[in-house]
């Protein structure tokens, strides 16, 4: 029973069902702690409300909803929500930006997605369960250099440590990448960062097509030594495959593992 739990919660979509274990009692901390000391210690259960729903593109939704518990425990940037919307169906999505009593995410409806369409297509006033905050992918707390590389929904915890730059005086970069211009979003809040952080650049890449103000290709191939030698931590978030090849690049370019942070889904 011991052995099949820890193989289950290897899942990110099982961490849900073995935090409810643990919220209930019925899985020691110790068991916890040994495998997401952060989710474990962290962590509490509450419900939140949909308050505010937009589309962004063709598949990408920004939701807001309001949770009173948050002031319970603050969210770091980076740090993610897990839904629990069925027995067996949890979804994990990173925050995007919060307060003190609402969370805002941007989600990515796939086709077919059991989670994901349940909360895109939510009504206002729907009412969820979930779990928050969760997860190691923070901020670190050092007024150094900072770059940020994502592609698609990778957008959402990259946006929220990047807001929390703006109130430090840093050099910040944003290396982002969507397929198609109708992929992209969010550009007013782009120009609202770079409006607010003193060293700002945006490089935002484009695969299939071109576009003004966007560079063909893909995200890994910003990373050169000529690129990178101004920035003291790297950020990555996107998919499996472009943060192992950052990683990869990053550490084939003398980067040390210390300084590149990562999440990927
Ligand atoms: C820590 C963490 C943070 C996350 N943050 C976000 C976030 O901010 N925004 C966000 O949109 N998602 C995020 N995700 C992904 C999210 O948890 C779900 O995996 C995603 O929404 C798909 O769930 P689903 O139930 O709709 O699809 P499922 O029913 O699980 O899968 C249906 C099919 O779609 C495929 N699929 C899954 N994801 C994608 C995708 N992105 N594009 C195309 N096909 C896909 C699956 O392989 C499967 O074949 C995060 C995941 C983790 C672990």
């Amino acid at each position: 029973m011991y052995k099949k739990t820890c193989k289950k919660i290897k899942s990110p979509h099982n961490r849900g069902d073995f935090l409810e274990l643990l919220c209930k009692g019925a899985v020691s901390p110790q068991v916890g702690l040994s495998f997401f000391p952060h989710l474990v210690l962290s962590m509490f259960k509450t419900t939140f409300i949909l308050i505010s729903k937009r589309v962004l593109t063709h598949d990408v939704y920004e939701l807001v909803y309001s949770c009173p518990d948050l002031v319970k425990d603050i969210p770091k940037p980076g740090q993610y929500v897990m839904f629990q919307l069925a027995p067996g169906l949890n979804r994990s999505y990173s925050l995007a930006s919060f307060t003190t009593d609402s969370f805002t995410l941007v989600i990515k409806r796939v086709t077919e997605g059991k989670g994901s369409s349940i909360i895109c297509n939510a009504e206002i006033g729907q009412v969820f369960s979930g779990m928050l905050p969760l997860g190691h992918f923070m901020l670190r707390d050092t007024v150094v250099s900072k770059c940020f590389i994502g592609t698609g929904t990778g957008f959402a915890p990259l946006y929220c440590q990047m807001l929390a730059c703006t109130s430090l005086s840093l050099r910040v970069a944003f290396v982002f990448w969507v397929r198609n211009l109708v992929d992209s979003f969010y550009s007013s809040e782009i120009v609202s960062l770079w409006e607010q952080i003193v060293d700002f650049r945006y490089i935002p890449y484009l695969s299939r097509e071109e576009s003004p103000g966007f560079t063909q290709g893909y995200v890994i191939d910003w990373i050169i030594p000529g690129n990178i030698i101004e920035y003291e931590e790297f950020y990555l978030c996107g998919s499996p495959v472009m943060v192992k090849s950052a990683r990869e690049k990053l550490a084939s370019l003398w980067v040390e593992n210390r300084r590149v942070f990562w999440e990927q889904f």
